[in-house]
């Protein structure tokens, strides 16, 4: 049995991310929210695309106004420069042009006047007070300079860099594909949510919390089923998906019982076990294999019930599919230090990980522990969990308001 610590890293040590030339797909930028950038971008435009004005006002030369707030300069106005239009004039000693905010600067001017500090009296305009030296003025290619790297490859798109592709007029972009995670479900006792349930078997949960989980972790799942506690019938199964897929997550029938049979069947397929049990609860039966093909799958055995799939998939299986997505950084999992509400609980024998939520008081995060049985067959008070409090090996006892690490989930 390893600790969790152990566990993560010998599991993130087994990930490669996805081939940045090979497993990349080209997609249109409406699209392309949370997914990963694969190619680092340039463009040849400057931001600004040349000297803007950062007010409505008008566009001076410095030198003309300087002493405005002793003795107001008077300047004639020669034209008007809204936003998309092209100043026709260069300015003169003793011109100004009314401009508004976004406006390209006219040639000759080098500052802007903000119209607050101004009077205007039919084509001439009075400059109340001194500008600084440039002041209101965006110079061109101040924000980015053409050529140089945009956005590098490896992070996630959301608002902010799709509007920095928009403005950099890339319709399309280069983002590395989903990976695949084939998901199964093994028991003699599963029935799929629409079927009558006769004594002794039950739903499988499992495949529809694993299906969400995948999805919402940007990657494509592909749900193979349900899968009886049948030697030659899982063999198949678990070598299909290894054949398809990044990653497999299979659930139930890894731990000690008789019809689990699912690591001797990886054996026999020649994988390579490199984990069993970890030091956990819930989750401890969690079986973590490679095989030697060219997809090089990783297959995670886990554990039947229902509470231990989703802590289990929180805890290891998240880090995994956002190692492998192709982003950069910031895989592992996060955890914060909070406030308990109640008094948490372990037999201290495992690292124990109790289901809540996160809730903001005054500004400051508390945790509260579900209400009902922390058993890992429960799954009814799961639902609304936002975040995983961790009492680690040989700590028993949390008081009310002590501090409690936990693992934020994120829901949205
Ligand atoms: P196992 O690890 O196969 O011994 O399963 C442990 C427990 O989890 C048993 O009570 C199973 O009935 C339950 N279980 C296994 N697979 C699923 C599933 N796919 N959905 C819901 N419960 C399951
Ligand atoms: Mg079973």
């Amino acid at each position: 049995m390893v600790s969790v610590s152990d566990a993560q890293a010998i599991i993130l040590n087994l990930v490669q991310p996805l081939n940045h030339q090979r497993d990349t797909e080209v997609i249109d930028l409406l699209i392309a929210n949370s997914r990963i950038l694969a190619k680092p971008v340039t463009s040849p435009l400057d931001f600004p695309h040349w000297d803007n004005s950062a007010m409505d006002g008008y566009a001076v030369r410095y030198e003309d106004v300087q002493h405005s707030s002793e003795n107001p300069a008077i300047l004639e106005i020669v034209e008007d420069i809204p936003a998309g239009y092209q100043p026709k004039f260069t300015i003169q000693p003793g011109q100004t042009a009314r401009i508004f905010t976004g406006a390209v600067i006219p040639a000759g001017a080098d500052t802007v006047v903000m119209q607050e500090k101004t009077r205007r009296e039919e084509n001439r305009v009075f400059i109340l007070d001194a500008p600084k030296p440039q002041e209101f003025v965006r110079h061109k290619a101040s924000f980015y300079q053409s050529g140089t790297q945009l956005l590098p490859a490896g992070i996630k798109l959301n608002a902010p860099e799709i509007a920095v592709l928009a403005a950099a007029q890339c319709p399309q972009v280069s983002v590395y594909r989903r990976p695949r995670v084939a998901i199964f479900s093994t028991g003699d006792e599963l029935m799929t949510v629409d079927q009558p349930l006769q004594p002794g078997q039950i739903v499988d949960s499992n495949q529809y919390a694993l299906a969400a989980l995948v999805r919402q972790s940007g990657a494509e799942p592909i749900l193979l089923g349900i899968v009886k506690d049948d030697p030659v019938a899982l063999e198949k199964v678990i070598a299909h998906a290894v054949a398809i897929a990044d990653i497999v997550l299979s659930s139930g029938g890894v731990s000690v019982g008789d019809y689990d049979y699912v690591d001797k069947i990886l054996e026999s397929l020649r994988a390579k076990i490199h984990i069993r049990s970890v030091e956990m609860r819930p989750g401890k039966p969690l079986t973590v294999a490679t095989f030697p093909t060219q997809n090089f799958p990783l297959y995670f055995g886990l554990p039947g019930n229902p509470a231990a799939v989703l802590v289990t998939f929180w805890r290891f299986v998240l880090p995994v599919i956002k190692k492998l997505s192709g982003i950069t950084e910031g895989w592992e999992s996060v955890f914060l230090k909070v406030r308990s509400h109640h008094e948490l609980r372990s037999n201290g024998k495992r690292e124990t990980y109790l289901w809540g939520k996160l809730h903001l008081i005054d500004g400051v995060y508390e945790f509260h522990q579900a209400d009902g049985s922390q058993s890992s067959g429960n799954l009814i008070n799961l639902a609304q969990t936002n975040a995983l409090a961790v009492l680690p090996v040989g700590k028993t006892l949390i008081y009310p308001q002590e501090e409690v690490q936990v693992l934020q989930l994120s829901n949205g």
